[in-house]
């Protein structure tokens, strides 16, 4: 099934799609675990994204993919599989949506990506530049839904503090028909993308990018990520910053309350980022499905 469909359903209802991110484990008992989380879900999501290569992670073998088929074939539940250009040729790339295809998984969540860390740029094929240039040649080889990256606070690479909303039309031209938000702590600076994409006549699909923070060290990456901390989370950090279990408690309630306001506040979809902590996926799933 494509993923904008089951976003036409829901919100034609007045729902928003709740959906999950995992990357793709280094060890079989990570994946292993990966499965049985899945398994023992007892609110099943809308869908799930599987990264890939993201910070650096090896692609070689496209555990992406086997985990995506694996979750949509045996657990009954969409999936949708990321892919960046950064790392692949036209002729490389051509080749995994053959192999994406052949596995009946039809969503693709397309991405420039990161240069890998220490990797050389002569050394990484040079033919894709931006995302969208990606979009265009997946939807030239084969019936995908195509998701693309927006940035409520901008992209870390540019100096403007929300996204220039030409580079989210020019993905949307290419034939991006959903888009998925980078992680936010603030939810108006999401409601303002938001607003700006909807007036610039973008009519596809936006879901929102949430990531409870659990742990004091998770906010250095946050803050690569791009995401700037309210006052309010500041303070969480800082009171339970010896007390873990407080913390991850706290962490799980802001992000709650995060969820309630977009829903209230009639936003398309909501994606978790569970960092692949099974408690996430459970807890958030029984509060919001
Ligand atoms: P682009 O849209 O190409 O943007 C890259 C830079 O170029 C930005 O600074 C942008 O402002 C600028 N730009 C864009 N279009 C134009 C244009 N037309 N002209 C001039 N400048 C332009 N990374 C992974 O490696 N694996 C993953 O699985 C993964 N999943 C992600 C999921 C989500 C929801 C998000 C938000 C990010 C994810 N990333 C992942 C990270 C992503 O690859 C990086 O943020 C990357 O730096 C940018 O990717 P992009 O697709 O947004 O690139």
């Amino acid at each position: 099934m494509k993923i904008t469909d089951i976003y036409k359903t829901k919100n034609k209802k007045d729902k928003a799609v709740i959906s999950l991110e995992i990357f793709p484990p280094k060890t079989d008992a990570g994946v292993e675990t990966i499965y049985k989380t899945v398994a023992g879900l007892t609110h099943k999501p809308d869908f799930i994204s599987v990264t890939y290569g993201a910070m650096g992670s090896a692609t070689q073998e496209n555990k992406t993919l086997k985990i995506a088929e694996k979750i949509k074939k045996d657990y009954g539940i969409e999936t949708m599989h990321h892919l960046t250009s950064i790392n692949n040729d036209p002729e490389e790339i051509s080749k995994i949506l053959s192999d994406i295809k052949a596995k009946n998984v039809n969503n693709i969540l397309a991405l420039r990506g990161d240069r890998p860390v220490g990797a050389e740029i002569s050394k990484l094929p040079d033919d894709y530049h931006y995302a969208y240039e990606l979009i265009e040649d997946i939807k030239k080889n084969g019936d995908f839904d195509v998701a693309a990256a927006i940035y409520p606070e901008g992209h870390v690479n540019s100096a403007l503090e929300v996204e220039n909303i030409e580079h989210v039309k020019r993905k949307y031209e290419a034939g991006a028909n959903l888009f998925v938000s980078q992680l936010f702590f603030d939810n108006e600076k999401f409601l303002r993308l938001n607003d700006y994409i909807r007036h610039s006549g973008i009519e596809a699909p936006i879901a929102a990018g949430i990531m409870p923070v659990l742990q004091k060290s998770q906010i250095e990456r946050m803050i690569f990520f791009g995401a700037s901390l309210p006052t309010r989370l500041i303070k969480i950090v800082n009171k339970y910053k010896d007390s873990p279990d407080d913390l991850q408690k706290a962490g799980m309630e802001y992000a709650c309350k995060q969820i309630d306001d977009l829903l209230a506040r009639g936003v398309d979809g909501v994606h978790i980022y569970t960092m692949n902590k099974p408690f996430v996926a459970n807890t958030m799933m029984e509060n919001y499905l």
